[in-house]
């Protein structure tokens, strides 16, 4: 039986890809190999990876003068791949501080330019956003990035930071493709794919053209950006599942109704369980309301000690992954894309019953 998993990474895909890829899985376009057979070099394979490129620049409104690499190692690799492409080992890079992924593309970033954080909201325990105008933009600065979404904190940005000239690089990979964006704010966008893009193992890169061939000595050509986008991302051999995979979900989204609708399912998913939590005296969410995550939603209950009961009384009633991050404890519901707005009403109604049962 299928659950509604709320896992926040590898997370749920949507039913619709997985049966289609079931479907195709021993005789892929009449092939007779699946898709992960074929070499990536095909004229058929080379046609999934150039639709997956076309569906994600409609779907996101991506500008003629952006790169859309697919590339590995996640997006912790981009953590190393964005200084090496776009600072100088005396470059000074701004860096928001927000939460646990902002703090790890920090000691990343650290290792190879200057790093000025310049603004860090350990005061509220990273249950906040910055004002737009408390953030500072150093001059000179060889880019600036911040974590639009910060999967483990459940902390989102509601506005996108006005950087002027210097290039605003964005770590999307918790929501990405969640609601439209306007791509030419931004210098650089990357997301890994196990949150709202396909199964793990591929990275998604958006770079403005500007930015490309300056990587500096010694960078290994496959985290250049401008050695892989002359190469279509093929320099070696890609996850050619994962964007077979992606390629799907892109079309999926598509006939979902775009960004724009899918952006208004996410804000109502997100309404009717923060409304729920709000609301009912026992549930609590420690975020202030204005940063509050449409993707990742944390809570907690008063007696810590009925944590696991949740967790296990959720799973057996078909809500998988619910326990919150190592870290932090308490609960968390990822509510990506291709969880349906039934799987949010279930789990609210859940919540109310052990309520009822255990507040
Ligand atoms: C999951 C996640 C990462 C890490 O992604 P990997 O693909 O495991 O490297 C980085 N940043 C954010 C915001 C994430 O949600």
């Amino acid at each position: 039986m299928r659950v509604f998993n709320f896992a926040a990474g590898p997370a749920t895909l949507p039913l619709a890809v997985l049966e289609q890829a079931k479907n195709e899985m021993t005789d892929w376009q009449g092939s007779g190999m699946s898709v992960m057979e074929v070499s990536h070099r095909s004229k058929a394979f080379v046609a999934v990876a150039q639709a997956a490129e076309n569906d994600l620049r409609e779907l996101m409104a991506i500008p003629a003068n952006y790169k859309v690499l697919f590339l590995q190692g996640g997006a912790t690799g981009q953590f190393t791949a964005i200084p090496l492409n776009i600072a100088t080992s005396d470059s000074i890079a701004a860096y928001v501080n927000t939460g646990q992924w902002s703090k790890k593309a920090i000691v990343e970033a650290k290792r190879h330019c200057k790093v000025e954080v310049v603004a860090d909201e350990a005061a509220s325990n990273y249950s906040t956003v910055p004002a737009a105008s408390a953030l500072r933009v150093p001059a000179g600065a060889a880019y600036f990035h911040y974590t639009p979404n910060e999967t483990i904190g459940g902390v989102e940005f509601s506005y996108v930071p006005d950087t002027g000239s210097v290039p605003l690089v964005a770590d999307f990979s918790s929501s990405i493709l969640s609601r439209p964006i306007d791509v030419s704010k931004f210098g650089i966008i990357y997301a890994g794919a196990q949150k709202n893009i396909g199964p793990s193992g591929l990275c998604v890169v958006i770079v403005r053209d500007d930015l490309l061939g300056r990587a500096r000595a010694g960078t290994p050509p496959i985290w250049d950006y401008d050695a892989m986008a002359k190469d279509g991302s093929m320099l070696n051999t890609p996850p050619t599942f994962g964007i077979y995979m992606a390629g799907l979900v892109f079309q999926w989204l598509k006939r979902e109704g775009g960004l724009a609708a899918i952006g208004e399912r996410n804000r109502r998913k997100a309404e009717m369980l923060y409304k729920a939590i709000d609301e009912s005296g026992y549930y609590k969410n420690p975020v202030a309301r204005d940063g509050r995550s449409w993707m990742n939603v944390p809570f907690t209950i008063p007696n810590p000690d009925l944590e696991k009961t949740f967790v296990a009384e959720a799973a057996q009633a078909g809500l998988a992954n619910l326990e919150g991050h190592r870290s932090v404890g308490g609960m968390r519901a990822s509510i990506y894309n291709a969880m349906p707005v039934a799987g949010v009403e279930a789990l609210i109604a859940f919540m109310q019953d052990f309520q009822r049962r255990h507040g």
